[in-house]
């Protein structure tokens, strides 16, 4: 039970580093968009604050899926189940929890939990490689050379 205990004020710390990141990131997501809409920036810079834009915010949405696994863990830690893997049950080992607290599934569950995900994000991908009939790297390489291409073009203007 200490155990449970010592996790719960592990867990509040890291859930309130937490906070303290995404209150961050929203300011930061705020001052990114005042700026844009005030003045009537080319293109060039609008593009490059979307850009900026979309990483703070899939930053955020990063950080809200800890947030919530943290307070997920906390609840754990309440009822007396932490760090025991909410799958098959096994205890995790406290390197692992060292690492990343908020976790609930042993290594095994969460390996297996994520190659799911791949699979089916893989899945949605070869349906469109399959469809469009073209290999997916030799794809990725063109998109590479496209980058190249219009960077020169940038520099000679
Ligand atoms: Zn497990």
């Amino acid at each position: 039970m200490a155990k449970q205990t010592e996790a719960i004020q592990v867990l509040e710390k890291a859930r309130e580093r937490t906070l303290i990141e995404l209150t961050r990131l929203r300011e930061q997501l705020q001052e990114e968009i005042e700026p844009a809409s005030a003045t009537d920036d080319d293109s060039a810079d609008v593009a490059a604050d979307i850009y900026e834009r979309g990483k703070i915010l899939s930053l955020i949405q990063n950080l809200e899926g800890k947030l919530h696994a943290i307070e997920h863990a906390i609840e754990l830690a309440h009822e007396g189940r932490y760090g025991i893997c909410e799958k098959c049950g096994a205890v995790i080992p406290q390197e692992r929890l060292d690492i990343m607290p908020e976790t609930t599934l042993c290594v095994k569950c969460a390996s297996e939990r994520e190659q799911g995900i791949r699979r089916s994000l893989l899945n949605a991908s070869y349906t469109e490689t399959t469809r469009r009939r073209r290999p997916f790297e030799e794809e990725e390489e063109e998109v590479e050379e496209e980058e190249e291409e219009e960077d020169e073009l940038d520099y000679e203007e």
